[in-house]
């Protein structure tokens, strides 16, 4: 009998997705979870119309942030940020989670004081609770793991599957800050607003719930590894495509002054970038109006920046609405190009 010869892939080769993939693939559907692997956060049956939702978001040193530019209190602040932000994108509320810490023995006992202090103080401005975990030492570096739960009316939830040809596509707030924030940092620069974005995320809890409250969103995603990668995401989970209007991609001041004449390239964070935790929502073009309004009312900034196709893919189009090579998918923790940490995307700008 021949034997067949294995051929042994490394996990670059698959990529986060297909190790994702390669789990999921093997998980049997169960009852009473709605929502499985694959979106923000899981949903499953709770009680007296109410959907459970839970995600897990862990954050590595070396990886997702360096402690020569990072404080221990706004670590604390954007580990719970990261997953608050997750429970937004399915238009929930945020309600108890657990920590789990593998600590290196030398750091101080400041640190984590620090650390708690301005995890606790977040978590007390979204009305959720500490209610557990685990710690253990670690051997090389700090890991820091968090699993959030939260809650919605049944029916009020919203996935990243659902968005239909022809809606629009919108964006809160403005995109590219946290990675260019990262940018400073590696320069040597210590504040700012960008830089802020970065070590301080807010995450969209309000406009998440808001949204899902109105029943104005048909999909919805936070914007963690990148605008293009994200919204391939809810095109992927819908079966369809998009168009991105890049003359429309909300911009702050600070991006728009340091990127002086904005040529294609100056867009490659702000397409590319992660860690802006922006809500990417998409919803019938009759409910604009109402989606004005309502971030009016909220004091958010939202702009409608592109369109579902029923062309798969997400493509990018200039001003003169000439397509516009875009640059290669967000951030994946096992591409042979991913630097050391999370938003230092390195931009491929094929020209
Ligand atoms: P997000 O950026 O919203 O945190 P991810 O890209 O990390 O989402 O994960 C995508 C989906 O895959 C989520 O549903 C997440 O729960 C799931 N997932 C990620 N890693 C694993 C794993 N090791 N085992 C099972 N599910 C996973
Ligand atoms: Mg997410």
């Amino acid at each position: 009998m021949m034997m067949q010869r294995k051929t042994c892939r490394h996990i670059h080769e698959l990529g986060e997705f297909g190790l994702i993939s390669l789990i999921s693939g093997k998980v049997r559907p169960t009852p009473a979870v709605p929502v499985s692997i694959g979106d923000d956060a899981a949903a499953f049956q709770w009680q007296n119309g109410y959907i459970g939702l839970t995600t897990s978001d862990m954050l590595v040193e070396g990886v997702h942030f360096d402690l020569s530019f990072c404080d221990p209190f706004r670590l604390g602040r954007k580990s719970l940020a990261v997953n608050l932000s997750d429970i937004a994108a399915m238009g929930g509320i945020p309600r108890w989670f657990l920590l789990s810490l593998a600590i290196p023995a030398k750091l101080s006992v400041g640190f984590v004081e620090l650390f708690t202090s301005g995890m606790l103080g977040l978590a007390d401005e979204y009305g959720t609770a500490l209610v557990g975990g685990d710690t253990c030492a670690s051997k090389e570096g700090l890991v820091i793991s968090i699993t959030l739960y939260g809650e919605q009316q049944e029916g009020r939830i919203i996935r990243r599957r659902g968005a239909l040809p022809g809606e629009a596509v919108f964006v809160t707030g403005t995109l590219g800050d946290a990675a260019l924030g990262l940018e400073f940092l590696r320069k040597g620069s210590t504040d700012g607003r960008c830089i802020s974005r970065h070590l301080d995320p807010s995450p969209r809890v309000r406009e998440g719930l808001a949204l899902a409250e109105a029943g104005l969103a048909t999909a919805m995603i936070d914007i963690s590894d990148g605008l293009l990668s994200d919204l391939g995401h809810i095109t992927e989970m819908s079966g369809s495509g998009a168009i991105v209007h890049q003359d429309r991609i909300p911009l702050s001041r600070e991006f728009a002054a340091h990127v002086e004449s904005l040529r294609n390239s100056d867009y490659s964070l702000a397409l590319g970038g992660g860690e802006d935790y922006e809500l990417l929502f998409t919803a019938p073009a009759r409910n604009r109006e109402a989606i004005g309004s309502l971030f009016a009312e909220l004091g958010t900034p939202v702009t409608e920046i592109g369109e579902i196709t029923s062309t798969p893919g997400v493509h990018v189009l200039s001003a003169e609405g000439k397509p516009i090579p875009a640059p290669k998918a967000g951030f994946d923790h096992f591409s042979t190009t991913a630097r050391d940490t999370r938003s230092s995307l390195p931009v491929h700008w094929e020209e």
